[in-house]
């Protein structure tokens, strides 16, 4: 993927509708990026900054970019054990399905 199509995932990321894996493969460019970062940044801005001018509230763009990322990061690790749990729970079932039909084999 080119930064050009990270760029085009900001408003998705910004609006929290990117899935686990996009949001990983987005977090980590964006890290790297200097340029899609700096977009990341004017986006933020222009969606969250212009809202809290009208709102008459303080805004501490750098401060307020860094929760949104910190955030980011939070759902992007409650995502994953939470497919990690799903994962653990469908093996649990199928365990349970061999041992249900050993034993109908063995009584
Ligand atoms: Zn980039």
């Amino acid at each position: 993927m080119d930064c050009k199509e990270f760029q085009r995932m900001i408003p998705g990321f910004l609006d929290d509708e990117l899935d686990v894996r996009a949001l990983e493969i987005f977090l980590g460019h964006i890290e790297s990026c200097k340029s899609c970062k700096e977009e990341l940044t004017i986006q933020f801005l222009v969606e969250t900054g212009t809202q809290s001018l009208e709102d008459g509230t303080n805004f501490n763009l750098s401060h307020e970019l860094e929760l949104v990322m910190n955030r980011a990061y939070q759902r992007l690790g409650t995502r994953k054990r939470l497919i990690k749990t799903a994962f653990f729970l469908q093996v649990l079932v199928v365990i349970e399905i061999v041992v249900a039909i050993a034993l109908a084999f063995i009584l």
